[in-house]
């Protein structure tokens, strides 16, 4: 829980000593709360203060990293609802495959999984991590597919076994992948958490009720081990609805810390009636990792679609890379467009230049993901910019045309432009986006 700043200057020596660059205590402690100073700015600052302040510091849920980059993230939420402030890590989706499928299914599967790739305004959603589930008797067909499914996707993976020891063999032979162990109860935790540190993977334990998770939770991170991860045993999706609010709430509100992981769960019904909305509830309601019992590649799209909504920062524009767009098969000769790189501002402009049946070169210059109008009137569009950037992509060398196409809207910058690209004409095009085509075929056509 953040503190405030009164709260911290409660913590300080209180000789406003200036020491730290402020004039006061009270003023450091401001800056402390604002996150605009560290601790470690006051040589006087108490042990109680560093360990209360680093613990205030610390995001109410834990961050878990997967992957041998740290690649998916889970945790580190702040907030309860997404209109609060943002949510930090998305939750990743994940493929399960048992060691008990068919030989070429598995192989179908994987590389499904490792080729799938979703294109959404600009961006690649992949499947995030693999889980293999132990169905088979013998240890060795576990391991192998284990290695297997790291080998084929290069995905973090979620090993599940309910045998301690196949799980310990198969932990060592993906050393290096940051996985997740799966999931042991309280009879096995600890075994498996000295398991897990040594070969540096995170750990989903489960118990039967929040109490007793939350027990197990505690008891683990006193023996020094606390990558982990939090499986609930649900029932029902209203209980599995209230069970993932319980426990976020006990992290988010009273700071419980026992309960401040991210979680995981295993959709199991193939029966899409029953398993999609388990799905989508833990989209929607801070589920840490969702395991989906099949690779449905329509159904991975409807999800990630539905994450991208849920997990967007509202006070951040979705971008496009600046630079120099090409629309169609441009020749150099082509008419030059110019619009900022939010997202729906490109895609729509460039979809209106691609129906009026043409191919040009579209300028998209950084404008932090603003529309037109916001960004000129916020000073990140205007025509010195754009003419700075014109020469950051050397256009005058990638392109002979010397016509540059401004949105009508700011049709008032078109001098300053001309200035800062000279021997450039630059042209007022529509207002709307949508009067595109016409403006094209009656100013460009022929
Ligand atoms: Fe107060 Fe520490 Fe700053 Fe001195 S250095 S003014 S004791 S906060």
């Amino acid at each position: 829980m953040a503190l405030t700043g009164l709260q911290i200057q409660k913590l300080l020596p209180k000789t406003n000593c200036k020491e730290c660059g402020s004039n006061t205590c009270l003023a450091f402690a401001m800056k402390l709360a604002a996150k605009k100073a560290d601790l470690s700015q006051c040589p006087y600052a108490s042990e109680e203060a560093k360990q209360i302040l680093g613990a205030a510091a610390e995001p109410p849920v834990k961050g878990v990293a997967l992957g041998p980059k740290g690649e998916v993230k889970l945790g580190e939420e702040t907030v309860l609802y997404r209109h609060e402030k943002t949510f930090v890590n998305q939750t990743a989706l994940a493929v399960n495959i048992n060691d008990t499928d068919p030989p070429a299914a598995i192989d179908r599967t994987l590389e499904a999984i490792r080729d799938y790739v979703l294109t959404r305004v600009g961006q690649e959603f992949r499947v995030d991590m693999v889980a293999v589930t132990q169905r088979c008797a013998d240890p060795a067909a576990f391991t192998s597919l284990v290695s297997k499914a790291w080998d084929v996707t290069g995905r973090p993976l979620v090993l599940r076994s309910a045998d301690p020891k196949a799980l310990a063999a198969a932990a060592d032979f993906v050393k290096g992948s940051r996985s997740v162990l799966c999931c042991p109860t309280a009879e096995s935790a600890q075994e498996l958490a000295a398991v897990a540190k040594q070969n540096d993977h995170a750990l989903a334990i489960t118990a039967p009720d929040l109490d007793q998770l939350a027990a197990l939770a505690e008891s683990l991170k006193q023996g020094g081990f606390n990558d982990l991860i939090l499986h609930f045993q649900t029932y029902s999706l209203a209980e599995q609805f209230q069970t993932n609010s319980i426990a976020r709430r006990a992290a988010l509100q009273d700071n419980f810390k026992p309960l401040g992981y991210p979680s995981l769960r295993f959709v199991e019904s193939v029966d899409p009636l029953e398993g999609v909305p388990e799905a989508v509830t833990e989209i929607d309601k801070y589920g840490g990792i969702c395991v989906l019992p099949a690779f449905d590649a329509a159904l991975l799209a409807s999800l990630i679609t539905l994450r991208l909504n849920i997990y967007t920062d509202p006070q951040k524009p979705i971008q496009v890379e600046p630079k120099l767009y090409p629309i169609g098969e441009p020749k150099p000769d082509s008419p030059v467009f110019v619009t900022t790189n939010f997202s729906l501002t490109y895609f729509i402009v460039s979809g209106e230049i691609e129906n009026a049946g043409i191919s040009a070169w579209l300028l998209v210059p950084e404008c932090e993901g603003l529309s037109v109008l916001t960004a000129w009137a916020a000073g990140k569009f205007s025509g010195a910019i754009i003419g700075k950037f014109a020469k950051e992509v050397e256009l005058d060398r990638q392109v002979t045309c010397r016509q540059i196409i401004i949105p009508g809207y700011v049709a008032q910058i078109s001098g300053e432009l001309e200035e800062a690209m000279p021997g450039w004409k630059v042209l007022v095009g529509p207002q709307e986006a949508a009067d595109l085509e016409s403006f094209i075929k009656a100013r460009l056509a022929g």
